[in-house]
């Protein structure tokens, strides 16, 4: 019989969600995230071995090895998210960067570069964010020119996650100076050579073991000007906003997994600490956090599953995407937060990851967009339908 949480998923969701948990298992990716949490290492070769059980190419068309649902690429992300995180923040970045690819590259660039994604041998990274153009992209000031068969990219990157350790990265650049850059911007694929240059690796919110987060300058790098995403110039907000939609859904997808175990946690230690004669679980103080962590981050499923499914429809889900990211980011944040309270002194050390998931949870608001851009995006969408409405358009 099928089970209530499977209910919203077909049979073969279901089935590519057991096989995923099964090969996670059978790797033991939570004892990965433990070593990687205590040694503090970036788990190239072990996303490698990741790339062995078939399954990380999701997002890529069937003819390429994948699947072609951005649901399962969700299911994906939700579960690696679960069971380990740093895997999971490494694969995440690397599939908005091979779907950006799989959506707009040309046949050579699909046929060169995405072969790679299947077996977790080249790790992929979006570099949008700049010194001075964070939630104002458009203020992007990294230049790429044509100089005869090449173009020659010089500019900075900020905060790219996977940034000094990716073997591909997609660059937006502003080709075209003189106009607006909404269509003045296009889009790279860059292989890290002779120009690129790592200012740093930060180190994020106390320790954020087993994932990059850079600081990448490129100095006169050269791209052959078959590298342009698409094979087309100052096309690049446009693909921009649509790579946006993907990376906010299947991030989302990945803060969700991430909140499962720490309100598994909650609840188990709820259920085993005794305080005044009785289980703290008793206490509806500690239960009613209960009931609000799993509403919400149900709610913030829900909705990451109805935008990928939008998604895979060929429908535009820029408000329903930033919905999710907004929900489950500050879903996770509820979860972690209520966790270290209903674990007392316990969830402030580390003895439990408490702790380490309410770091991860607070830094989860500002990466895609923040979670102001996110609720500046839903009320313009929600206004411009209302105005659409009364016009008579809609
Ligand atoms: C862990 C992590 C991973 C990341 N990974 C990547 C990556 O792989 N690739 C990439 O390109 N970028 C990445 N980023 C960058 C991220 O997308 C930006 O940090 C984010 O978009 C915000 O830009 P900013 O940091 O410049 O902040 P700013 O844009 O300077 O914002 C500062 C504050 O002002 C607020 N604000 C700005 N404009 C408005 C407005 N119009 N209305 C209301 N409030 C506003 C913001 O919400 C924020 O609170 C990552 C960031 C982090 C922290």
């Amino acid at each position: 019989m099928k089970k209530k949480a499977d209910f919203l998923f077909s049979a073969d969701e279901n089935k590519f969600r057991e096989a995923l948990r099964d090969f996670l298992v059978r790797v033991d990716a939570q004892k990965i995230e433990q070593e990687i949490n205590e040694q503090n290492y970036y788990p190239r070769e072990l996303y490698g071995k990741l790339g062995e059980g078939g399954f990380l190419a999701q997002v890529l068309p069937v003819g390429y090895g994948g699947s072609g649902s951005l649901t399962c690429e969700a299911i994906l992300a939700e579960e690696l998210g679960a069971s380990c995180v740093p895997l999971a923040w490494i694969h995440s970045t690397s599939s908005y960067a091979y779907a950006t690819i799989a959506r707009y590259g040309t046949e050579t660039q699909k046929k060169k570069y995405l072969s790679a994604m299947k077996s977790g041998a080249k790790i992929g990274a979006i570099a949008i964010t700049e010194p001075e153009a964070g939630s104002d992209v458009m203020r992007m000031a990294t230049r790429a020119e044509r100089k005869d068969d090449e173009y020659v990219i010089a500019g900075e990157k900020r905060n790219i996650t996977n940034g000094s350790k990716a073997d591909i990265l997609l660059v937006w650049a502003i080709t075209n100076p003189g106009v607006d850059p909404a269509v003045g911007m296009s889009v790279f694929i860059v292989e890290p050579e002779k120009g690129f240059e790592v200012l740093e690796d930060y180190k994020l919110l106390g320790g954020f073991p087993g994932t990059i987060n850079s600081h990448l300058k490129f100095d006169r790098l050269s791209v052959p000007k078959e590298n342009l995403l698409g094979g087309e110039n100052n096309k690049g907000a446009k693909i921009l906003f649509d790579e946006l939609a993907i990376e906010r859904a299947l991030y989302a997808a990945m803060l969700v997994g991430e909140a499962r175990p720490v309100l598994e946690l909650a609840v188990r230690y709820s259920m085993v600490r005794e305080q005044f004669g009785t289980t703290i679980s008793r206490f509806e103080a500690v239960s009613f956090k209960i009931a609000d962590m799993a509403t919400k981050l149900e709610a913030a499923k829900l909705m990451v599953y109805h935008t990928t499914r939008l998604i895979d429809a060929g429908f535009n889900a820029e408000k329903e995407s930033a919905m999710a990211k907004l929900l489950a980011s500050e879903a996770f944040y509820g979860v972690a937060n209520n966790t270290v309270q209903i674990l007392g002194g316990r969830g402030v050390t580390d003895e439990y990851p408490a702790e380490w998931a309410f770091r991860m949870a607070r830094l989860s608001m500002i990466p895609a967009g923040t979670n102001e851009i996110m609720r500046f995006i839903v009320q313009r969408e929600v206004y411009k339908a209302y105005r659409r409405k009364r016009a008579g358009e809609d």
